[in-house]
């Protein structure tokens, strides 16, 4: 049975006469669209099939000026839009010598409502293109969030730039990422879930439910333990000491070692000293942020770095990506503010609850965003949020990281070692 591999769609967006037919050929590497100096030369949107090595298989959209002001051409600016909702990536072909970019500014602000991956191009015409760049960033500030490139579509030679750029700048629908990648068939997993006042009745929060899912559909077994978390934590000996002799007999009760522990990240604290060196450990956060970010961990560890140099004043951003009700001693406001005021007194927290940031121009003012697991947001939604804050230097880290490393960097490094990436943080 063949295998229906799903394209991604790339479309070429931009003023008449910015170069967009030119840098569809340059792509494609042939005549596919008409090239010629009359505004207007791509009446309609031509598409081409290619195939991107690095990449797969991709549908490239080469559209019509949206500039274009007669009756035809509202028609078309229709169609360029409806265009710009299928696409998976934005181009946006910019010629700086030109001066009105109310076209470009437009295409820019429709695709980061739909959370579209965007790159710009300079298509320069000649040597004063290259000066008046500058001038284009000015007028469309929003240019700073995205990667750009100069080129001159005309130019043959700026071919293999032209596609490693796209390439090493687009996150392909089609690519998978494992969930559990260091799962082995047939062993055992122990799920830790304290199951506290937020815990919903009747079934697993997503990251539990997702995690237990995946090891059985992959041959191995998945085991529950509810953790008291009250009486792990309690200062009296007597009342810790019976939750650890249940949670070892538990343990013990296994002929050979689970492989792995996936904790819920609160519980960190006791997991830390409980859990067996031999066993690996993480957190249901780390496994999702991971999964959700489509395998950006190490950039979330690199975040946690931050911390170091937090000094009173600093701001940090704690952000939810739902509004789930929050009881008790709820993560994202209570437990890691009080860390934070604990070991960073005089750091200002504030809390951005769903799936926006309240305002991203007003972001750079934080030294470190603390991001939850993100397991109510798509895959989509979330990269168009890391790549503002990669765009202004802004370092972002994640609850599970954050209260592994809050224990200590053994602790951290125990939850990273499954990721393949203890060794981040010496780095
Ligand atoms: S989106 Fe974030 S805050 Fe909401 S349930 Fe998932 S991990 Fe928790």
């Amino acid at each position: 049975m063949a295998i229906l591999v799903e394209r991604d769609n790339i479309g070429l967006f931009g003023k008449m006469n910015s170069g967009k037919s030119s840098v569809m050929n340059l792509l494609t590497q042939q005549e596919t669209s008409i090239v010629d100096k009359t505004p207007g030369t791509t009446a309609d949107t031509k598409v081409a099939l290619i195939e991107f090595h690095g990449i797969g298989p991709i549908k490239l959209f080469d559209t019509a000026g949206l500039d274009e002001s007669d009756v035809l051409g509202e028609k078309k600016r229709k169609k360029v839009f409806n265009n710009l909702k299928e696409c998976d990536l934005v181009i946006v072909i910019i010629d700086p010598e030109t001066e009105d970019f109310t076209t470009e500014q437009e295409i820019i602000t429709e695709a980061r409502d739909l959370d579209k991956q965007l790159l710009i191009i300079y298509n320069l015409f000649s040597k004063k293109g290259k000066d008046c760049v500058a001038k284009v960033e000015q007028k469309i500030p929003l240019v700073r969030f995205y990667k750009t490139i100069e080129i001159s579509a005309n130019d043959q030679t700026f071919r293999d730039s032209l596609i490693s750029f796209v390439i090493e700048n687009f996150q392909s629908k089609n690519s998978q990422i494992e969930l559990l990648p260091f799962l082995v068939k047939n062993e055992y997993y122990i799920l830790i879930i304290p199951m506290d006042e937020e815990t919903p009745p009747g079934r697993y929060l997503r990251p539990q439910a997702m995690v237990e899912e995946y090891i059985t559909r992959h041959w191995a077994y998945p085991i529950s333990f509810r953790l008291d978390l009250g009486k792990a934590r309690s200062k009296n000996p007597a009342i810790h000491e019976e939750e650890y002799a249940r949670y070892l007999s538990f343990v013990n009760n296994f002929k050979h070692p689970p492989k792995a522990m996936v904790t819920d990240s609160q519980a960190m604290d006791i997991m830390s000293q409980w859990c067996p060196k031999e066993v690996l450990l993480t957190t249901f956060s780390i496994v999702m942020i991971n999964y959700i970010s489509k395998g950006k961990l190490q950039s979330f560890v690199e975040g946690v770095k931050a911390l170091s140099n937090l000094k009173e004043g600093d701001r940090v951003l704690i952000a939810e990506a739902c509004n789930h009700s929050r009881i008790g001693e709820d993560i994202g406001t209570v437990q890691i503010p009080n860390y934070i005021n604990e070991k960073f007194p005089g750091v200002v927290i504030e809390h951005n609850f769903g799936r926006e940031f309240e305002n991203n121009e007003d972001l750079k003012k934080y030294k470190l965003i603390i991001h939850c697991g993100g397991c109510m947001i798509s895959a989509q939604k979330l990269a168009a949020r890391l790549r503002d804050l990669d765009s202004l230097s802004v370092p972002y880290t994640n609850y599970g990281v954050f209260l592994s490393f809050i224990q200590g960097t053994d602790s951290l490094q125990k939850v990273l070692e499954p990721w393949g990436l203890k060794e981040v943080l010496n780095t």
